[in-house]
Order: structure tokens, then sequence, then C-alpha cells
């Protein structure tokens, strides 16, 4: 027997994490690591919040979990709240981001088969984006290495270019049910869409009945400054998928939809056995007492320009290693002149700092949100050092 019981679908490498303080990473034999990676935009309270860790707790001790043929006052109170806070009527819970994306896909198939348009199944997405690992998600995003091994992929995708209102306009058709898109791409490298791109999306979608369909897993939950990114573009979705950040560490997603977008999820049409448990529920609640309000946002806001700036300065002692900085809030990318992959592992066995590596050369920098300047100092003293230590490796 050759394979690890623990499925060797992931590189995993030589930090072996046991124990999370605020901001930092322990790891089995005691190294500390700065974790500016937050478990990919999970943890935005740090490692060790007291009121999730608090809210968990009670919520565990009172009731984990029950089945969603009772009522749930639970969910009804969370997705009130995500109501009031955001664009949307309706919400349906899930345990994953790629669970929420399925739903959101599923709402937009069903919105048009609802009123008789069963021609309009295919959703216009763009190039290296990422959904998840499902076989829809997959199916969603043109990345030939997630399809490698799992063909056929699903029917009624089609893939525009990223922030190119034409290519995404060349591609509709007949069959053209809606747009899915990231406005920030996260896996694809910390990529911002433009203002004018979001805006035509929408026009697009008012114009011919689309669903504008946002999957937020990443950029959404307070991380960019704003609750969710769209707010920065001026405009509204139809239907969005929301994860990661929302539990905080606890796994939790949901699809959000407008009334009128959620016409064709009625009963029956949809179900979780785990999605929206009681236990999930308290952790969302924990979540949005610390981040849905203006204070916090604002706060988010003022650090992400705090650290962009600092940011700046820093790579104009690297010209030759960097190229700029961009993203939103603490939603940062640093763009390299070489592949990322090699600098991140530098800073993580060199320096005990996490980042994440992404595409386009890009180094994803995701503090926890409640990481301040004591934190940044840090990382800015660990960045430091490892880019005066870095050698770019020779290319393969
Ligand atoms: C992480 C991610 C997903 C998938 O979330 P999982 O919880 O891993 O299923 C989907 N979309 C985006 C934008 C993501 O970053």
């Amino acid at each position: 027997m050759s394979i690890t019981p623990l499925m060797p679908v992931y590189p995993r490498c030589g930090v072996r994490p046991v124990r999370g303080e605020h901001c930092h990473l322990i790891d089995e034999d005691g190294t500390r690591y700065l974790d500016f990676a937050s478990g990919i935009a999970v943890n935005l309270l740090g490692h060790s919040h007291e009121g999730l860790i608090g809210a968990i707790q009670e919520q565990a001790a009172t009731l984990m979990h029950v089945s969603n043929l009772y009522g749930s006052p639970q969910g009804e109170s969370l997705a009130q709240r995500l109501v009031d806070l955001t664009f949307a009527d309706t919400v349906f819970f899930t345990n994953s981001g790629a669970e929420a994306v399925e739903c959101a896909i599923k709402t937009a198939r069903a919105y048009h088969q609802h009123v008789g348009n069963d021609d309009k199944f295919e959703l216009i997405t763009f190039k290296n984006a990422f959904h998840g690992r499902t076989m829809a998600t997959i199916s969603a995003s043109n990345q030939e290495k997630m399809h490698k091994g799992f063909m056929p992929l699903l029917a009624g995708f089609k893939y525009a270019e990223f922030d190119d209102l034409e290519s995404a306009k060349a591609l509709m058709g007949p069959n053209t049910a809606g747009f899915l898109v990231e406005p920030i791409q996260g896996e694809g490298g910390i990529r911002p869409a433009s203002d004018a791109f979001m805006q035509g999306l929408r026009a697009l979608c008012d114009e011919h009945d689309l669903m504008l369909v946002l999957d937020e897993v990443q950029c959404g939950v307070a991380r960019t400054g704003k609750m969710y990114a769209y707010e920065h573009y001026g405009i509204e979705p139809d239907i969005m998928a929301t994860a990661k950040g929302i539990g905080g560490g606890f796994p939790m997603g949901a699809c959000l939809a407008t009334e009128k977008a959620a016409r064709g999820m009625g009963l029956g049409t949809h179900g979780s056995t785990y999605g929206g448990n009681p236990l999930a529920m308290a952790a969302g609640e924990a979540v949005l007492d610390a981040v849905g309000n203006e204070e916090f946002l604002a706060e988010v806001t003022e650090k992400g320009e705090r650290l962009r700036g600092r940011l700046e300065q820093f790579i104009g002692n690297y010209p030759e290693l960097f190229e700029g900085v961009r993203g939103k809030g603490l939603m940062l990318g640093l763009k390299m002149k070489s592949e990322s992959r090699p600098f991140y592992v530098h800073l993580r066995d060199g320096h005990q700092l996490l980042t994440v590596a992404a595409g386009d050369n890009t180094l994803r920098i995701l503090p926890p949100l409640v990481a301040g300047d004591a934190e940044f100092d840090e990382f800015f003293d660990k960045l430091s050092a490892g880019a005066a230590s870095y050698v770019v490796p020779e290319a393969a």
C-alpha cells in the first residue's frame, strides 16, 4: 500500500499547525508563523477570537444539529441579517463555497425554466476563474488542469475573457441564461474587474432579462472593506455565492438571491442535510456581530490603504522582483516578475511568513481582518528579509 490514508490531492508542506493565536499559527514543533493567508481568506477574525469561540461553544452545548425538516429560528435570524445587509431577499445556507456556487447556478437555470425559457441554461463565465471543485463548478472554469481526468464536463458554460465586455457580449446567444463572475478574481491572481465591466454586465442582464451571478466566495464578507465587493461597483447582482470568511473558520456558505431570481427555487427544488444547522448559524452570527457594521468596514478600508501604501513603497526597493500591487481592502496581491510559488515557499520556510501563491505570478496577501500595526510591522520585517535573501530560481 503506497497511497496515504489522507487522499494525496494536496501538495502538503512541512508546516503542520496545531494551534492558533490571533494572527499566528504554531506548528507541531513549536515554530510560530505569521499568518497572512488566513486559511485562504477564511479566518477573518484570526485564530482565537473570543466572540466566535464563545458562540460556537455555547451553541454546541445547546443544540448542534437538527434536520431542515424542522423550523429554524437560527436560520431565519441569520438569513434576515444577510437580507438586511445586502441586495438579497432570500438565502440558502450551504457548507462550502462550491455548494454555494452550485446553488447559484441552479437558481439561475431555474429562473428561466420556471417561466418556460427552457433554452436559457448557459452561463457565460470568465477565463482563469475559480468557482470550486464539484463537477458543475469545475465546468464553470476554463482551467484545464482542473478538468483533466474528470471528463465529460457539465454542459452549459462558455468562457469569455475576464474584464472584457466585448468578449462576453460576443458569446451571448439564445441559450444564454446569465453571467457568473468573481468581481475580484482570487485564485486567478487578485485581479479586480473594472467598474465599466461590472456595470456593463449589469446593463446586459437588464436589457436581456439575464441573471448576474456573482461568486464572492473569496472577496466577500468585509475582506475588501465593503460587506460585499459588488458595493464597490455601484451595482447589485441577482444571485450571489458567499462562503470562506462568513463562518470565520466554521465551514459554511450561502447562496443569496433576489425574490425575482429565486422564483424557480420552490418547495423541494434544493436541499442540504447540514446546510444552515444551528452550530453553523451561531458561527455566522458571531462573524456578523464583529464585521457587519460601518466602523469595522471603515477600519478594514483604512488598514488596506496603509498596507497597500507600505507595499508600494517596499516594492520600490526590489524593482527586479516585483511589478506592482493590486486588489482592494485587505485582499491584496503582489504581482511578481517571476513565478510567485517559489517566493511563497521561501517566505514560508525561510521566514515563517504565510501568504498564498496565485495565478498570474501573484502572491496573495490575505491577513486576518483583525491584524493591526504590530502584525503589519512583523509582516514587513519578514517580507524585507525574504526579498533580500531571495534568489529567483532558474526557469525550468
Ligand atoms: C474558494 C473558492 C470557491 C470554493 O469554495 P470551497 O469552500 O473550497 O468549495 C469558489 N469560488 C471562489 C471564488 C473561491 O475562492
